[in-house]
């Protein structure tokens, strides 16, 4: 087993920047879980499965063909052969992932090859459920979050650096919206761990939040 470095909070803490700087320095691999949620979420879309039809829900899951592969730290998402990469990366698609993470066969899929890819390499990971259930036993766990205002603005500033066309009130209903699933859900609902530490970037800059990080790790 490496060294783990396990990191979860909502939307827009910052936790995939934080994240991935935390892994550059350390050069450790950074391992995007929302990306796997995402790209579980467009198979369902593009093979038009119901979320509610459990049986299908499930076989789906047996047949996607999600891998992941690491370029100089940095996580290429694959599905059936093909690079996803930027297919994932807008709101209809994290809307999916959020819908379809709320169930089992999903979740267990998915847990399971998390814990897989962390038992042979040094890793920061982040998602919601990853100092609960996904490696419990990390070396470092983070709870990273920020206000719901600074979150969106952070949301907001992204999608215009992309030419996307949104409103900052709309982003911002989205990230509350997110929030409430990822934190009302039953089944491995977003939550602080007991022994995870809270690291509030609302005032932090990107690089301050991840010296405080890396001031967990202990001296190997
Ligand atoms: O982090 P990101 O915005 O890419 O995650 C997209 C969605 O995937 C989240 O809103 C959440 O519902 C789901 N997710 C999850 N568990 C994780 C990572 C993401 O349920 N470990």
């Amino acid at each position: 087993m490496g060294v783990s470095i396990a990191i979860d909070g909502p939307a827009g803490a910052g936790k995939s920047t934080i994240a991935r700087l935390v892994a550059r320095k350390l050069n450790f691999d950074y391992i995007d879980t929302g990306a796997m949620y995402r790209t579980m979420g467009l198979y369902l879309d593009r093979n038009q499965i119901s979320l509610s039809d459990e049986a299908a829900v499930k076989t789906a899951c047996e047949q996607a063909e999600i891998g992941v592969t690491y370029e100089n730290g940095e996580q290429q998402m694959w599905l059936d052969g093909e690079n996803v990469n930027d297919q994932i990366r807008n709101e209809k698609v994290a809307g999916l992932a959020s819908a379809c993470g709320k169930l089992m066969p999903v979740r267990e899929k998915l847990v399971d090859f998390q814990q897989k890819l962390a038992l042979s390499r040094n890793i920061v990971m982040d998602g919601r459920d990853i100092c609960t259930v996904v490696l419990p036993r990390a070396d470092v766990k983070v709870y990273l979050t920020a206000s719901v205002e600074e979150r969106a603005k952070r949301r907001f500033l992204e999608y215009q650096k992309k030419g996307m066309a949104c409103t900052f009130e709309e982003v911002k209903k989205e990230v509350e919206e997110r929030d409430y699933n990822d934190m009302h859900r039953a089944i491995s609902p977003l939550c602080r761990a007991e022994d995870a530490v809270l690291v509030d970037t609302s005032d932090m800059s990107i690089e301050e939040a991840a010296e405080a990080i890396m001031k967990l790790l202990p001296e190997k």
